[in-house]
């Protein structure tokens, strides 16, 4: 097939939307305002870019941002080959230069280097200074930064600065109500939605555990997988202890709690 027809073809990944957070990406695209992910862990924020991108046919890169990710790991660097320096550009510089969505996933994570970087292109400059090759880069109408975070268990250390998060447009995303969620669940695992919306009540009794005994409750992700592996076959504690209770904490007895709560919930 050609490669503009696979292009046109490309599959919009589900995403079950929680409220009016598609118009408002949508929106904030056509005004070319840089946009803030705000939410707990593996409620849906990447599956939502992923979506978005196929909606609005561009181009997307990921960047999981960890605490080495420095500015230069972005913007790019020169590299030695065959006895010659030559420069080569970070996943930033690429999505500048070429147009589409840059999502940094959990940004907070990243050295504080990376926000000088994004500063100029989250205002109405739009560019990206490459000091290094001493080229200005200025983004195409079709380049969006989208970056994300967990303001749950963030350090007072690692927020991020009013001078920064004021420059985007923010949207708040949690887990999905009961009967959203349900539907979720039964169609990523293909698990019976009867079967699901039990898991997803035991869920919503993990997540009230969170700041007493769990850090995180447990996220629509581990709902899938939880689903995913009873859809293969697997018997339904044995699924429960393997993704809703072993990855909440090490804690024995808490773990044992978990337990008890699964037994008295379904
Ligand atoms: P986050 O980026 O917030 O950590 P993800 O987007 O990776 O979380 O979501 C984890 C998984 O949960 C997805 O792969 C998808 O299976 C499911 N999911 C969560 N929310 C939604 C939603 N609203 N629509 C469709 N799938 C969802």
């Amino acid at each position: 097939m050609h490669l503009a027809a696979v292009a046109a073809h490309k599959e919009v990944p589900f995403y079950q939307p929680q409220g009016r957070e598609c118009e408002i990406f949508e929106a904030a695209f056509r005004r070319r305002l840089p946009v803030l992910l705000k939410g707990p862990t593996g409620c849906g924020k990447t599956r939502f870019v992923a979506h978005m991108a196929a909606k609005l046919n561009l181009p997307l890169d990921t960047i999981a941002c960890h605490d080495d990710l420095a500015a230069a790991d972005l913007t790019g660097r020169y590299l030695i080959k065959n006895d010659e320096t030559v420069w080569s550009d970070g996943p930033l510089t690429r999505a500048v230069r070429r147009g589409g969505i840059c999502y940094l996933d959990e940004v907070v994570e990243a050295r504080k280097d990376v926000t000088v970087v994004l500063h100029p292109l989250t205002d109405d400059r739009r560019i990206l200074p490459l000091d290094r090759t001493g080229e200005t880069l200025h983004a195409p109408d079709d380049f969006m930064l989208v970056i994300s975070y967990n303001p749950g268990y963030q350090s007072v250390l690692k927020t991020l600065k009013p001078s920064t998060r004021q420059r985007f447009v923010a949207i708040s995303f949690d887990y999905p109500n009961a009967e959203a969620e349900t539907e979720i669940v039964a169609r990523e695992s293909g698990l019976a939605a009867g079967a699901c919306a039990q898991l997803v009540r035991l869920a919503g009794r993990l997540r009230a555990l969170k700041g007493q005994d769990l850090e995180e409750g447990a996220s629509t992700r581990l709902l899938v997988a939880c689903a995913s592996l009873m859809a293969d076959g697997m018997k339904r504690d044995e699924a429960i202890e393997a993704t809703l209770i072993e990855p909440l904490t090490d804690d024995f007895d808490v773990r044992a709690g978990l337990r008890d709560l699964a037994q008295v919930t379904l």
